[in-house]
């Protein structure tokens, strides 16, 4: 990644749209957008223009930012187009070959990190709030990104600099018989800081589980339903249909937009009786020609693989047909919510508090099913918290373990390196923190250069 390079790319998604935008950032981003006959001041603002591209005048409203006022804090241009992908296929090759290069992953975010636009945690943040794929998950992102992680880490940070500084004073001044910190006072310091790190890390969930969604199963007997409802929430024949019982054999899991995100519904083979993960008498339309045997330990083998999606999914859903009298099948666990089904054929007599009543033929109460889903998968996800990465957990575990030690440490100089170690794993977060930068503003404080 060579920051003198301008660079390229397509800032909208691929395919057609109602605008599309084209971003450069550079030292040359001016005169290589003024040789696309660009009329424009450099100056910041948004100005209309005309691109010439191959002799097709391309109508483009264009924003100028100056370094270091952009989001890399070089010069950057945005080219917003008419939304044809096409056309920005041809800007782009035109601007390639003037001279810009196209954009490596990352590339734009990476530059404002280098240029002190933002530290590690905020870039994190970035791509966290690109990829969220729900509410709590974009909040949490967008924390991140807007340096709260940074901004939580700054007192500890300030206060390991800080004892950091007076044991490295006592080191170069022991000669002389002034004491900057004694034993005591640095353990109480250090135990403080302990007492922040430790309860930012218990207060803050982790980013990762939002990066999954919410596992929503679909769990009853063969013919309930199951794979009509979940068609019918997918808005598509993901799963096959049929009167005949046991056509769902694997675990079947899609994709479902729900209010407030992105979830997973599951549908599997049918559970049989109140017996559990009991095999399903193998359907002839699909033995296939195996021998019956080996049929029978498929089944079983599915419907061992459903038991085992029961026990780690999110949320339960039993589902029910609203004729289907008979005992309800046992659970690793109790349902989460019943959804009686075909209630188009008949009304549901026992639905009961906790029962939805639903049609997937005539879509009756398939709107209340779609909310009482959204809460299942997302009513308990972590509240609206900072979250942090593996990586931020990690290095505040090893900053966390080398203040323990220097706490236990009587010698200033063992000390002063342990807590120089932690100085550096919490810098590591942020990526940007210079320890003598730290010291030194920490010093300029003491009246000690006599
Ligand atoms: P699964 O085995 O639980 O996945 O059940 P299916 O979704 O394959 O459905 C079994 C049978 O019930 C099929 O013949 C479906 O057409 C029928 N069925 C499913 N949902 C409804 C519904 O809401 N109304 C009616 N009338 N029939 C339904």
């Amino acid at each position: 990644m060579n920051a003198a390079d301008t660079i390229c790319a397509l800032s909208s998604p691929p395919g057609p749209a109602g605008a599309v935008l084209v971003r450069l950032s550079g030292p040359d981003v001016l005169s290589v957008v003024k040789q696309l006959g660009a009329a424009m001041d450099a100056r910041p603002g948004s100005y209309f223009c005309s691109l010439g591209i191959d002799d097709l005048p391309v109508p483009c409203r264009i924003n100028i930012f100056l370094a270091p006022h952009s989001y890399t804090g070089q010069d950057v241009v945005e080219l917003l187009l008419p939304g044809n992908p096409l056309l920005a296929q041809w800007v782009l090759a035109a601007l390639l070959r003037r001279g810009a290069r196209l954009a490596e992953a990352g590339e734009f975010t990476a530059r404002a990190f280098f240029n002190g636009k933002m530290d590690l945690t905020n870039a994190e943040g970035v791509a966290a709030v690109i990829a969220a794929r729900d509410r709590h998950h974009q909040r949490a992102a967008r924390r991140l990104m807007d340096g709260e992680l940074t901004a939580q880490l700054r007192r500890p940070l300030e206060a390991v600099a800080h004892t950091l500084a007076l044991l490295e004073a006592e080191v170069d001044f022991s000669e002389e018989d002034i004491s900057f910190i004694s034993v005591d006072q640095r353990r109480v310091q250090v135990a403080s800081i302990i007492a922040q790190l430790s309860d930012l890390l218990t207060r803050s969930p982790r980013l990762e589980p939002l990066d999954r969604p919410p596992a929503l199963v679909l769990a009853g007997r063969p013919n309930a339903g199951k794979s009509t409802l979940l068609n019918a929430l997918c808005g598509w024949e993901r799963a096959v249909v049929s009167p005949e019982a046991g056509t769902t054999r694997d675990v079947l899991a899609v994709p479902l937009l729900l209010p407030r995100g992105w979830a997973q519904i599951e549908d599997m083979a049918g559970l049989e009786s109140a017996g559990g993960a009991q095999a399903q008498e193998p359907q002839s339309s699909l033995a296939n020609g195996q021998a019956p045997a080996s049929q029978a330990e498929a089944a079983r083998a599915m419907q061992e693989q459903a038991q085992r999606r029961l026990l780690e999914a999110d949320a339960i859903v039993l589902v029910r047909a609203w004729d289907d009298w008979r005992p309800a099948i046992s659970l690793p666990r109790p349902a989460d919510l019943t959804v009686i089904t075909k209630c188009d054929r008949g009304a549901a007599l026992d639905a009961a508090a906790g029962h939805l009543a639903v049609s997937a033929r005539d879509g009756r109460n398939m709107g209340a099913l779609r909310r009482a889903l959204d809460r299942l998968a997302f009513g308990h996800r972590a509240a609206d918290k900072l979250a942090l990465t593996a990586r931020h957990v990690r290095a505040i575990e090893l900053a966390l373990e080398a203040l323990q030690r220097a706490q236990q440490e009587s010698a200033t100089e063992l000390a002063a390196h342990e807590l120089r170690l932690a100085l550096d794993h919490l810098g590591s977060i942020g990526g940007r923190v210079d320890p003598d930068q730290v010291l030194g503003m920490i010093f300029s404080q003491f009246c000690v250069g006599k």
